[in-house]
């Protein structure tokens, strides 16, 4: 019987080693790792770096609490906010669910600082993932999500994925930002485009809102910028970080512009372990390998590559894959209506490779961003044989 509250439905493996982008379970099978632990582990399992920049640290300090400075915290900031094209200020936390609500309230206090505290509304969007706190699920207004802890946060307006008129019509005085996933991952692999994503900026502009975008997921280097809004070359106010900026140490951050931050003071927010040693020792080595020159260009060549094996597959298999989708390595097999993609994410599990289900039928490709093309073609081929049983 177990003692673990029985909210995952997990598979039967335990893994008990990995190495890049392999994964080993007891009985010592090899899985390619296409899943990296939901998007997570961006240099994949053990990279030697993050291992020795970890183990150094852990033999040194281990938390002190934000009552001191911390050793490389400073640092951190800097890197971040300066590989970012918006960024000034860095609020670093322990996950995604935590940098969205440091994100949501930055809003609220950004408009009660300049006289407008009646502007506490956010639009969101159907089909979004913000975490499973209070405010996040409200905010995602997702029905499966919901259910059961109602009744939600007041101050959340959800409109259609894509429609500039759909949020143009839910603006109201009371309206204080707009929060959007630039590539929904949970929602399906949904890349919002350049148009929708520059029209958002400019109603932002037009109706004095704050204009968030949540990168817990596709931010971190995912889809072969350091984040995902880049490639419509929009400028956010605010920005939440997590998944891959730790590459699997629990690590998130809430970035945002001058202006915004200047409206948070000592005291206005904090969290106990935010930015604690480890945290930031791993979150800085990370650093030294996603800043290093060439590495999202890999990234982008890659999932190019990747890419265009799924186009084929698609064109092989027009009555198994509906659609394929995605940036970068994240990227998104939709399955025809007569097929399930947890099956998809089942059988392929067998097959040893892993991948992550979604919803909107989808199963998600979002492998270590230090993939090999040898790897990849592993994987692909693991796919194929796979659809050729259907
Ligand atoms: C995973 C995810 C979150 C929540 O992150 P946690 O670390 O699980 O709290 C929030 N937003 C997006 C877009 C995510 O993919």
């Amino acid at each position: 019987m177990t003692h673990l509250l029985p909210v995952y439905a997990r598979s039967k493996y335990t893994f008990i080693r990995g190495e890049g982008v392999y994964l080993y379970d007891k009985g010592d099978r090899r899985f390619l790792d296409f899943a990296s632990g939901i998007a997570v582990n961006s240099m994949g399992h053990c990279h030697p770096h993050l291992v020795k920049a970890l183990q150094e640290q852990a033999a040194k300090l281990w938390h002190v609490s934000n009552l001191y400075k911390i050793d490389g915290l400073e640092e951190f900031a800097t890197r971040v906010t300066s590989a970012t094209t918006f960024a000034h200020y860095a609020f670093f936390c322990n996950s995604g669910a935590e940098a969205v609500e440091c994100g949501m309230k930055m809003i609220r206090k950004y408009h009660d600082e300049t006289g407008n505290p009646n502007k506490f509304r956010i639009i969101t969007f159907e089909g979004a993932f913000h975490g499973r706190t209070l405010g996040t699920i409200s905010a995602a207004k997702k029905e499966k999500l919901m259910k059961g802890f109602e009744p939600a946060a007041d101050g959340f307006d959800q409109v259609e994925w894509g429609s500039l008129e759909a949020v143009k019509r839910v603006i109201c005085s009371d309206t204080g930002g707009i929060l959007i996933e630039p590539v929904q991952g949970e929602g399906g692999i949904r890349p919002a485009t350049k148009e929708f994503l520059q029209g958002l900026r400019k109603l932002c502009d037009d109706n004095g809102l704050l204009l968030m975008f949540d990168e817990v997921q596709c931010g971190m280097g995912r889809t072969g910028k350091f984040f995902a809004h880049e490639w419509a070359g929009v400028n956010p106010d605010i920005v939440s970080s997590a998944k891959g900026i730790g590459s699997g140490f629990p690590l998130g951050a809430c970035l945002s512009t001058k202006k915004v931050g200047d409206a948070m003071h000592a005291g206005s927010h904090g969290s106990t372990y935010a930015g604690n040693p480890l945290a930031v020792a791993v979150g800085n080595a990370v650093m030294d390998l996603m800043l290093a020159p060439g590495f999202l260009d890999g990234v982008v060549e890659m999932g190019d590559l990747i890419m265009d094996k799924l186009q084929a597959l698609k064109a092989k298999y027009p009555d198994i894959i509906a659609d394929v989708r995605g940036v970068g390595l994240m990227l998104g097999i939709k399955m025809q209506p007569k097929y399930e993609s947890k099956d998809a994410v089942e059988a392929l599990r067998e097959r040893g490779l892993l991948t992550v289900y979604a919803a909107d039928n989808v199963f998600r490709i979002v492998p270590p961003l230090i993939l090999t093309k040898a790897e990849a073609q592993e994987g692909l081929e693991i796919i194929d044989s796979y659809l050729k049983t259907l």
